[in-house]
């Protein structure tokens, strides 16, 4: 695979649970009590090693790299679920998942609940879709 080269997360807690992710972003490695299957899809795996890894402004760049990729759901649960610190995970920031566990303490799933969330989503468009065909 082009560009794919797993790296170990730079761990800056000791409490934090062993993550694989590479430094650039979730390109490869596994996860302590998840599938980690969908980081050989991110966007960001043949990005820059460290630009999701940057601070300030610089990470408003550094979302955009999450725009569209087809595993967000999946890599911002990965991020919250296992309380990850550092960088851009699934289009947030770090800041911005602090902020998020703060207003959501009870959450014991975020993957579970994006996946609720997602699939909502996509049964509601679904629907607006057939809506459409059926009206012209
Ligand atoms: S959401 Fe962003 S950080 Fe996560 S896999 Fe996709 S591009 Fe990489």
């Amino acid at each position: 695979m082009d560009g794919f080269r797993p790296r170990t997360v730079r761990v800056r807690s000791t409490t934090r649970p062993k993550v694989g992710r590479c430094r650039s972003g979730p390109r490869g490695g596994d996860s302590v009590g998840s599938n980690t299957d969908w980081m050989l899809h991110g966007s960001c795996r043949t990005a820059d090693p460290d630009a999701l890894f940057v601070e300030g402004a610089a990470q408003n760049r550094a979302k955009a790299v999450c725009a569209g990729c087809p595993v967000l759901t999946e890599c911002l649960a990965e991020a919250l679920d296992h309380r990850i610190e550092h960088g851009v995970w699934g289009g947030m920031t770090d800041r911005e998942r602090r902020a998020l566990l703060r207003r959501r303490p009870t959450v014991m799933s975020w993957r579970g609940l994006l996946e609720q969330a997602r699939a909502e989503y996509e049964r509601q468009a679904a629907d607006g879709r057939k809506e459409l065909t059926r009206t012209g």
